[in-house]
């Protein structure tokens, strides 16, 4: 997600690309609200014997890449996987042909079929952990309606998921529920992240360089006289150069070399650019490459302030 943010904001004003970077944004950040507010829904009301362990946005391996399983819920007499859609509108999963609709303020809206993605999750999962695996679309707006209901998997109201996650009891079945957790926690660092450049078809020439205004989010900032400053809003900093580097680890990854940093961040003193790489990478040889030292916080509490 962060990618994305990142991406949407190196894009040209009139990039044609920049419109639909800001709706995976959007997309995402509504998908992991609607996945935060269901486990935090089923960690509050579920009520079972015994403690079910849940789990958000979890990878695991599927054909040649990943599935991902939105929640996943582990417990001592069954396993399930749910889809969480917090969309608005009203939804129809064709059955003749699996396609998936649905209309918002009078518009048709062909989308991915959350049917398929759940049943990419549940195969993921049995395959994964060797077990009868439930699946459960789950619907985290109270604004969204089915109109015509999928075949293959029950769709659930939000409010009314811990009931029907109740009955998937079955007293016959006994799951080491720790092992099965240690199973999930291990494939948790590997993720599948599409890689959105490629994607997008977009290469490093096609973003807006330099170190920008944290303060106006607009201009180029200039260093002069030890500072970055901003000739719009007036913003200053000492150290703004170190969010530009970790925009550019996000986006292409942790290598850069000393050449493309003149250039990344606006830089035309090699005595200056070195003061500053030398405090934020990592030389790895002596052809000018270096590494960037991972700080995803800084952007991570940047993007929070912008986006919350
Ligand atoms: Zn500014």
């Amino acid at each position: 997600m962060l990618k994305g943010m990142v991406l949407f904001d190196r894009l040209p004003a009139r990039h044609a690309a920049k419109e639909k970077v800001f709706g995976e944004v959007k997309r995402s950040l509504a998908g992991a609200a609607g996945e935060k507010r269901t486990a935090e829904l089923l960690e509050r009301e579920l009520d079972l014997a015994e403690k079910a362990k849940i789990f958000r946005g979890v990878w695991l391996p599927y054909m040649d890449g990943f599935a991902q399983v939105d929640v996943l819920v582990l417990h001592a007499n069954f396993i399930c996987a749910l889809e969480v859609k917090n969309m608005v509108g009203e939804f129809y999963f064709d059955s003749i042909n699996y396609q998936f609709y649905r209309i918002i303020e009078g518009r048709v809206e062909g989308m991915r079929n959350p049917e398929a993605q759940l049943h990419r999750a549940v195969k993921a999962c049995e395959k994964f952990f060797g077990r009868k695996v439930q699946g459960t679309i789950v619907l985290s707006s109270r604004s969204g309606r089915v109109a015509v209901p999928p075949k293959l998997y029950p769709v659930i109201a939000l409010d009314y998921l811990p009931f029907h996650i109740e009955k998937m009891v079955d007293p016959r079945l006994s799951f080491d529920v720790e092992g099965l957790e240690g199973l999930v926690r291990r494939s948790r660092g590997q993720f599948y992240d599409p890689d959105l450049l490629k994607k997008h078809e977009l290469t490093k020439g096609c973003l807006e360089v330099g170190v920008r205004c944290l303060g106006c989010r607009q201009q180029k900032m200039e260093w002069s006289r030890l500072r970055w400053r901003c000739s719009k809003c007036g913003f200053v900093s000492a150290d703004a150069h170190e969010f530009a580097l970790q925009e550019y680890a996000v986006l292409f990854g942790n290598e850069i070399t000393t050449e493309f940093a003149y250039t990344w961040l606006g830089i035309k003193d090699k005595y200056v650019l070195y003061r500053m790489l030398e405090n934020s990478t990592i030389k790895i040889n002596n052809r000018g490459r270096r590494l960037i030292i991972e700080k995803n916080e800084l952007l991570i509490a940047y993007f929070e302030s912008i986006y919350s």
